[in-house]
């Protein structure tokens, strides 16, 4: 059993949690050095009074989430349970869909268990632990996802080295062993998994509905520039949509025998596309040198990345790498923008937008704009989880 500690909440804190806010900040309350990860914390006013149950696990700005309001509410299997065949009730059509066997079942705070994700992958789960905090209650969770799901095989990733890393070890869990790659469906396409290769399992799932709208909507006949480009996800959904040519970057070794095998099992001979490992700063320069031009850029970086050569953070930076996209953007031509930076909103995403296309002197028409997707439920008023922000902008000549 994990240890009850009373956390008082200071004063200004409490008005947050108490209407509903699920993320217990660091400063909301005093350092809670020594603690054992995972205690359930009777979180009370400065008086005393109860407000919520949660529990610790340091993750990013966090020392841990509610987990209930109500205090007789017992942190125990039947709360797991329930947790869980709720979330699995939700996406009974996901279930049921056999174009699209990847899907989230359990998103952390959207479906009242902040620290914990649960991915499908076509009979598989992958669960997803986010701090120590929430590892502790593994074994809790694990039996109260075997008694509400039938199941192929369980993986999961330890995501929480001292910088929020992953873990490296063996994901397998129990079950059958899968055989890697498994190849998902995603409205119709392929793609090929691996829940048994580090962090990432080839794909992310977040982006579904951005895929399926380039496929059907922006890729006949087209030139597609794909810019951290990864695996080649959006590559793949372009090539399907009849695209003229992808054109894939990724400064990752591995995005090269990964991309090709996107292609390959879903039948498209990758020889007819093009798949570059290089920075994609350097590509466009590249690409400005030979006076190229793509009907379609896609921006999809990570929130933060460091080269040898330098640093590149969405939140200051996104207002020039649309430039440099612009200066490769055929006339009348679509940048579709991305960002999984919880740090920043849709709002300030779109002033980044503006300022890029400003500053090149371009105007511009936002056609389409995605979040996460229905199966990444997020907490309704707080739209700070809901962290994806993609913008599909047409270039006005
Ligand atoms: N768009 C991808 C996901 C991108 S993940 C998808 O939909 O699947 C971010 C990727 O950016 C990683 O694969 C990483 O290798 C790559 N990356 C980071 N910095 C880069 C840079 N300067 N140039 C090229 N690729 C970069």
């Amino acid at each position: 059993m994990n240890q009850t500690i009373e956390l008082k909440i200071k004063p200004n804190y409490v008005a947050e949690i108490a209407e509903g806010y699920p993320l217990i900040l660091k400063d909301a309350a005093e350092p809670l050095d020594g603690l054992v990860e995972g205690s359930i914390l009777k979180i009370v006013r400065p008086n005393g009074k109860y407000i919520a149950t949660g529990y610790y696990g340091k993750q990013n700005k966090g020392i841990g989430w509610v987990l209930t309001r109500n205090p007789q509410q017992e942190i125990d299997q039947d709360f797991f349970k329930d947790k869980i065949k709720s979330a699995v009730k939700l996406r009974e059509s996901f279930f049921d869909d056999d174009e699209t066997t990847a899907f989230r079942v359990f998103n952390g705070e959207g479906d009242g268990i902040g620290g914990l994700t649960i991915d499908f992958f076509d009979g598989y789960y992958m669960l997803s632990f986010y701090s120590e905090g929430i590892y502790s209650f593994r074994k809790l969770i694990i039996y109260a996802l075997k008694e509400t799901v039938n199941y192929r095989g369980i993986y999961e990733k330890k995501r929480f080295d001292t910088n929020g890393q992953y873990l490296e070890q063996d994901d397998y869990v129990e079950g059958e062993k899968g055989q890697f790659p498994l190849i998902i469906k995603e409205n119709g396409m392929n793609y090929a998994v691996d829940l048994n290769d580090g962090a990432m399992t080839g794909i992310f799932l977040d982006q579904r509905n951005v895929r399926l709208s380039l496929r059907e909507n922006y890729s006949e006949g087209k030139t597609i520039l794909n810019t951290f480009s990864y695996t080649g996800a959006f590559s793949v959904a372009a090539a399907l949509g009849g695209a003229y040519e992808t054109t894939s970057v990724d400064l990752a070794k591995r995005s090269l025998p990964k991309t090709i095998e996107q292609f390959s099992v879903n039948g498209i001979d990758y020889e007819q596309q093009q798949i570059k490992v290089m920075n994609v700063f350097d590509y466009f320069q590249y690409a400005v040198r030979h006076n190229m031009k793509f009907d379609v850029v896609i921006l999809d970086p990570p929130s933060f990345a460091r080269t040898k050569k330098m640093t590149f953070s969405t939140s200051k930076d996104y207002p020039k790498l649309i430039k440099d996209a612009l200066a490769i953007t055929a006339p009348k031509g679509i940048i579709i923008a991305s960002t999984n930076n919880a740090s920043f909103d849709m709002k300030k995403f779109k002033s980044f937008i503006d300022k890029g296309f400003k500053e090149s002197n371009k105007r511009y028409k936002i056609l389409e704009q995605h979040q996460l997707p229905e199966d990444f439920v997020t907490p309704e008023e707080y739209p700070e989880f809901n962290y994806l922000k993609v913008c599909i902008i047409q270039l006005m000549k």
